[in-house]
């Protein structure tokens, strides 16, 4: 059933869905405006994931979460009109590795989904977490729940998931259309972030362990040690 049912979900339209948005004048807001600001000003990555002074962890996750939510579900649209059931028909993440959907609701049980399907759903499935007030309190001085740092790990592992598929899948795409340092830029950010907070188990890295052991070689020695 090629071009019908979560395939099309990516199509033009929906390529860009409504993005998360921080109001403005909060604090979230702010920190949100902080970190795009110092990124874009060519400061090393490494320094601008490291928590600002007299700012909440929880808070700089969040934004974080957010903003990378939103970052590699354009990414994904790039590359989506070739990501196709007959493409991609397990969501696999080289030879070694095949991702298995489960979510305790329409499957409850590990299942092998075509790599659009998977992104399809995983990424829904953040969307929803994300504009869950009560996971994700958009107002300040609502305090976020207990669990939010394992509900942000468990979040950005799936995340990950999609930075696998598109560079062991369709780099070749992202480097036809010159988006390779865009991307990478993109990866780096995540890869520091996730790493300075222990955010991401090794295990996860593993399909891209090589490729983020040149990028950043000074996360070698962290990202050796057993975990
Ligand atoms: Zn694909």
């Amino acid at each position: 059933m090629a071009g019908l049912g979560f395939h099309n979900f990516f199509a033009k339209d929906k390529t860009f869905r409504p993005k998360k948005k921080f109001e403005p004048g909060t604090l979230r807001y702010n920190l949100h405006k902080h970190a795009d600001e110092t990124l874009s000003a060519g400061i090393d990555i490494r320094e601008t994931v490291k928590l600002p002074k007299d700012e909440e962890l929880n808070d700089w996750i969040a934004v974080h979460v957010v903003d990378f939510f939103n970052r590699i579900n354009l990414l994904y649209g790039v590359i989506s009109d070739y990501c196709t059931d007959e493409s991609c028909p397990i969501m696999s993440g080289g030879p070694k590795y095949e991702y298995l959907w489960c979510d305790n609701d329409q499957y409850k049980k590990p299942t092998h989904l075509s790599a659009p399907k998977y992104i399809a759903l995983l990424m829904e499935w953040i969307e929803k977490q994300i504009n869950d007030e009560t996971v994700f309190p958009v107002q300040v001085g609502i305090a976020f729940p207990k669990n939010f740092q394992s509900i942000c790990k468990k979040l950005l592992s799936r995340l990950f998931r999609v930075f696998v598929h598109v560079y062991i899948h369709h780099f070749d795409r992202i480097s036809q259309i010159g988006a390779e340092a865009h991307v990478n830029t993109c990866y780096k950010h995540f890869i520091y972030f996730v790493t300075e907070f222990n955010l991401l188990r090794k295990e996860e890295i593993e399909p891209l362990i090589q490729m983020t052991f040149r990028m950043c070689p000074d996360l070698i020695e962290k990202l050796s040690k057993k975990q």
